[in-house]
């Protein structure tokens, strides 16, 4: 019901963890459209038919949608978090893949700010191509920072993937403006299921409040920035 900043969740269902997919450490918010769910649990069984890895996924929507904690939008059950898939930073280059238990940020050349990881390039692009290639969910959007994005553009066209899968992708991922650059995970939003009346794409347009200037102290701005990175 309503936009993904500013709606509800009707009959939702709550993902589980299992063959494919796990939880973000520490996020408990599960719920979901039954579309944007059972995405979910196809891809996370698709990743892990071909590589034995699961998705690891973050916050979905309250059981009855509505503002929540660290999110603009997850309202509307159409938003999902999915973290990266990552290696181990090795002396001789990329290691073991491994599961992150944090949203772990990647600079433009696919590594870690903290020095530890490498970014799975062509596990990420496959999981890219599950969400993209589903026939039964179409996908509105993907957020995800510019240089990352380009990144696993990049990769597709140099492995063969379709010109129409690398169009698909070119139009539905974009670092999103405003808040955080996610380059740190993937923020995928669903669009409006079929028959969902009450469903609105896009975001509904805030109310421009002007505040007065606050001085930041140092407290303040950490939280604001620890609040913004998590988004
Ligand atoms: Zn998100």
């Amino acid at each position: 019901m309503g936009w993904a900043n500013s709606g509800t969740l009707e009959h939702g269902r709550s993902l589980t963890e299992g063959e494919g997919v796990r939880f973000m450490p520490g996020r408990s918010l599960h719920w979901g459209t039954d579309e944007l769910v059972s995405l979910l649990e196809r891809v996370g069984a698709a990743m892990r038919r071909r590589f034995g890895a699961r998705i690891t996924v973050g916050d979905l929507s309250a059981e009855h949608g509505g503002p929540v904690i660290r999110h603009r939008s997850h309202q509307s059950g159409r938003d999902a978090d999915v973290g990266f898939f990552a290696r181990l930073v090795t002396p001789r280059g990329a290691g073991a893949p491994t599961d992150l238990n944090d949203y772990v940020s990647f600079d433009a050349n696919g590594r870690s700010l903290d020095g530890r990881y490498v970014f799975d390039t062509a596990r990420n692009w496959s999981l890219l191509e599950e969400i993209l290639t589903d026939r039964r969910v179409e996908v509105e959007r993907i957020f995800i920072s510019a240089p990352l994005r380009q990144r696993l553009l990049t990769f597709g066209r140099e492995h063969g993937a379709s010109s129409s899968l690398l169009e698909r992708a070119a139009l539905t991922l974009l670092q999103p403006r405003g808040v955080s650059p996610h380059d740190n995970h993937f923020h995928v939003r669903i669009g409006c299921p079929t028959g969902d009346h009450e469903c609105r794409e896009g975001v509904r347009a805030r109310r421009v409040i002007r505040r007065r200037p606050v001085r930041p102290t140092a407290g303040r701005h950490a939280s604001q920035h620890d609040l913004a990175r998590r988004r």
